[in-house]
């Protein structure tokens, strides 16, 4: 038995085992796919202190997993699918889909939060064939091309920007006639001639053969249809909590992990950390405080039980 397993290795799950470990706390981290998070699909990351120049995702993920793993945190991978207290032992079950079971003294959850989808026709029947969520991974693909932006916050600001150095026109297709993102990623975007915001409009429906042709818009104030030619789609709608593995006790109606605090969920012993909890502000310098307030917290926990 661990004294704590981390479930997640984002910036807060990295963070958090970076914290236990140097406070002497035995723990391992169980990750579903490689280390790093949303952050490795970030082209730059330029509000992370400590770095000049913005730097890419995947550098300061490798950097923050290198960290972890140098201090001799082990990373597993593998996929949880269940979270139990033992009342009994004192202790939780981590239990896995290929029905494998991990125990712990104590648990932090890291598993951060997904992109969303828009939800309309064509979406789901052309992801990978025109419709993305990863500007980085797949932007470059559109060198010389035209493609949709959906999403009017920070993320569909930043990957607009971002899919110009491909695209020759990107449409940053809004449902409001003002963006969410920061005043200074607004600024960037409007005076980006590469770039044409439409206001008041949702994507009705993507259309196509056997990849992305147009998407058909809707101006919401007129209510008058169009179809607009774009070789692809990127949907940057928000995010949904990773939260399905964990009891429904923790939760709140958005699916969110509720923490006080010290980052205590609803169970003793069983913290969060990062983008899944309630009331995240989903920046990563704010997942890495939350993970090192859920490590000091751990860390006092155990020690209680230890001096019982
Ligand atoms: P977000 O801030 O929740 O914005 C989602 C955007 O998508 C909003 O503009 C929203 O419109 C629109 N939207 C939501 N559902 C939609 C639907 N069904 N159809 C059409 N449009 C829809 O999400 P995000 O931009 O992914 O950012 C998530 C968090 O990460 C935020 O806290 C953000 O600040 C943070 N973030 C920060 C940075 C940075 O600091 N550099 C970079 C990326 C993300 P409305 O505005 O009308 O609601």
């Amino acid at each position: 038995m661990k004294d704590l397993l981390i479930i997640g290795a984002g910036p807060a799950g990295l963070t958090a085992a970076i914290y236990a470990v140097r406070a002497g706390i035995e723990c391992a981290i169980l990750e579903k796919f490689s280390p790093g998070g949303q952050v490795v699909n970030t082209y730059e990351v330029e509000n992370y202190p400590g770095f000049e120049n913005p730097i890419p995702g995947w550098e300061l993920m490798s950097a923050m997993e290198a960290q972890a793993r140098r201090l001799g945190v082990p990373i597993e991978s593998v996929d949880v699918a269940g979270i139990r207290k033992d009342d009994a032992a004192d202790s939780f079950i981590v239990t896995t889909a290929d029905g494998g079971e991990h125990a712990a003294r104590a648990v932090i959850l890291a598993t951060g939060a997904s992109f969303k989808k828009v939800g309309v026709p064509g979406e789901v029947e052309f992801t990978g064939r025109g419709v993305s969520y990863c500007a980085t991974c797949d932007g470059a693909f559109y060198k010389g091309r035209t493609v949709a932006v959906i999403g009017g916050g920070n993320t569909a600001l930043e990957e607009a920007l971002f899919l110009t150095r491909f695209a020759t026109r990107v449409y940053l297709i809004h449902r409001r006639d003002e963006f969410r993102g920061a005043k200074i990623l607004q600024d960037r975007v409007l005076s980006n001639d590469r770039i044409t915001p439409v206001y008041d409009t949702v994507v009705g429906s993507i259309n196509g053969a056997t990849s992305v042709e147009s998407v058909t818009l809707i101006n919401k104030k007129t209510n008058v249809q169009s179809e607009q030619h774009v070789d692809g789609v990127f949907v940057f709608v928000g995010y949904e909590p990773n939260t399905a593995y964990c009891p429904a006790e923790l939760l709140n109606p958005a699916g969110e992990v509720i923490v006080n605090r010290d980052m205590k969920t609803r169970i003793d012993g069983l913290f969060a950390a990062g983008d899944l909890r309630e009331g995240s502000i989903r920046q990563i310098v704010a997942a890495c405080g939350d993970a090192a307030v859920a490590a000091v917290h751990a860390y006092a926990y155990l020690a209680e039980r230890e001096h019982r």
